[in-house]
């Protein structure tokens, strides 16, 4: 095990992409499960704080210590076992979300959670149950986690597989290798029924491999994970499409979104039914303009999708050049992708605003003052212009995108001054609040973190959040594991 403590060879482990800060006594780096056991019960032992850090691409300090130790999983990184005829792939966590698609898709298999991001790790993205642009088709990352490894707080080892370790209502037991029985008490609050990634997963007769998706770190460390994978799509119509008008364009996804819904309800063919429905507002497309010169200078707004087909492909860009022309889409400057290398370069473009706003904020030295909300479908389009009115009215800079086909929003402010960021800051938490009143979340992917601990209260008040206090204590007595993630440690 590699075990480094040096100022520099440390600092890269100390902040996140949000520009999150913090500091530790070394960090840890396990090369195989029983190493990791060791580190944890140690570390429980002497009561000394572990952060577990996947490749520190989290946008809420969630992988950040502060204090302690760190233990990164970037050795864990072994690909164990791709089952083309079982559509299954097992593998350690620090393998590379990049990685892992081209290995599978290189035998014509599918593996769709694709947030924005593909430099973090396929630990990362579990532990904070990622999503990403096919999440509208697809779902979140926890659709596709079938088994997993779990090197507990104390130390023991957990083996869960899906359908096999099912809740009695809200009560759960878990049987560690070692034949330990954990009884477990789930809270039992309502979850948001938009896409949402705010505290523990916890539902009745819920799964116990789902209860680990989305933990954030905080209730074990993941050390082997089964996944299960899709036959590749065979096409894929990949598109931006200018609007001069944003109501055009709003007006253009919400009918995509419905007619979408419709085609999978009804199993209809040759009809639209798009993967990704992404947007981009007029700031944000000044903001790509240094990089894509080629943005129409009239556009107002900007949308992003992808369709999968089979068959004819004029068919299909037939039905969406009609829908273009209904709601005045800039038909002259559509971006049709027709090879790989273009859709590759389209996806960029998509990946290009969230890395350009997380330049700016570090480069300005600031933390990420970007929401991460969904509302339910039906309030989306009033919550949207009134989040853009609160924000413009105090004048700050602000860039809004996202996966709008799921209604949800990253608006990110884009403060000059100290006093912009405390504005902001305010801003963002009256946005957040706006979302959970309207039945929605405040963090659809990106998780809590330490970031967001305040508004998980706001969300499901105290006395939840001390159910979850009580879920975690069970499990990690000493609190050594992922301290100040979720909830602020006492
Ligand atoms: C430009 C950009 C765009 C992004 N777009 C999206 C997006 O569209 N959708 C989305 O969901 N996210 C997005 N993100 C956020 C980020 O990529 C995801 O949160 C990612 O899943 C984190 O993976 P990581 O390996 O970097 O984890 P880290 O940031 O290192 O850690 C995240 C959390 O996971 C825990 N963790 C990591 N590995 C393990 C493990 N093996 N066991 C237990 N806990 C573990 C950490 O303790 C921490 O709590 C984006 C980030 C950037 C920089």
């Amino acid at each position: 095990m590699i075990i480094k403590s040096a100022k520099d060879e440390i600092q890269n482990y100390l902040v996140d992409a949000s520009n999150t800060k913090g500091f530790c006594e070394a960090v840890y780096i396990p090369e195989n499960v029983d190493e990791v056991i060791e580190v944890l019960k140690e570390a429980n032992s002497k009561k000394l704080s572990v952060t577990v850090s996947g490749n520190r691409t989290g946008l809420t300090g969630a992988c950040v210590p502060k204090g302690g130790i760190v233990l990164s999983t970037e050795k864990l990184n072994r690909f164990l076992d791709l089952d083309i005829k079982e559509k299954s792939l097992l593998l350690e966590p620090g393998i590379l979300l990049s990685d892992l698609k081209n290995e599978v898709e290189s035998k014509d298999l599918f593996y769709p959670p694709d947030p924005t991001e593909l430099n973090c790790f396929i630990g990362g993205t579990i532990a904070t149950n990622a999503s990403g642009a096919r999440t509208f088709k697809y779902g979140p990352t926890r659709n596709y986690v079938e088994e997993l490894e779990i090197v507990l707080p104390e130390g023991e080892l957990i083996h869960l597989k899906r359908s096999e370790n099912i809740a009695d209502g809200f009560n759960l037991t878990l049987t560690t290798d070692s034949y330990k029985k954990i009884e477990l008490t789930l809270p039992d609050y309502e979850m948001p029924k938009t896409k949402n990634a705010s505290g523990y997963y916890c539902k009745r007769n819920m799964d116990a491999v789902d209860l680990f998706i989305g933990s954030e770190g905080t209730l074990g460390v993941i050390t082997k994970i089964g996944l299960k994978l899709l036959f590749k799509p065979k096409n894929i119509i990949s598109c931006v499409v200018f609007f001069n008008s944003e109501n055009d364009a709003l007006n253009f996804l919400t009918e995509v979104r419905d007619e979408s819904y419709r085609t999978r309800s009804e199993n209809r063919i040759n009809s639209i039914d798009a993967t990704a429905l992404e947007f981009f507002d007029h700031n944000a497309l000044e903001f790509l303009l240094a990089d894509y010169p080629n943005i129409p200078g009239s556009a107002q707004a900007a949308i992003w999708f992808e369709q999968e087909y089979e068959g004819e492909e004029d068919l299909y860009l037939e039905l969406w050049l009609s829908l273009i022309n209904k709601h005045n889409g800039n038909e002259e400057d559509v971006w049709i992708a027709l090879d790989e290398k273009e859709k590759r370069s389209l996806k960029q473009f998509r990946h290009a605003i969230s890395e350009n706003v997380n330049e700016y904020i570090s480069r300005n030295n600031f933390r990420k003052l970007g929401t991460d909300v969904a509302v339910p479908d039906e309030k989306f389009i009033t919550f949207y212009y009134s989040t853009k009115k609160l924000v413009e009215s105090e004048q700050i800079d602000y860039v809004t995108y996202g996966h709008f086909g799921n209604s949800h929003i990253h608006l990110n402010m884009l403060p000059k001054t100290d006093e912009e960021f405390e504005k902001g800051q305010k801003l963002y938490k009256q946005i957040c609040l706006s979302a959970i009143r309207s039945g929605g979340t405040f963090s659809a992917e990106h998780g809590v973190g330490k970031n967001k601990t305040d508004l998980l209260i706001e969300m499901y008040g105290m006395e939840n959040i001390d159910k979850m206090k009580a879920l975690k204590k069970k499990l990690d007595p000493n609190y050594i594991l992922g301290v100040g993630n979720i909830f602020k440690s006492t």
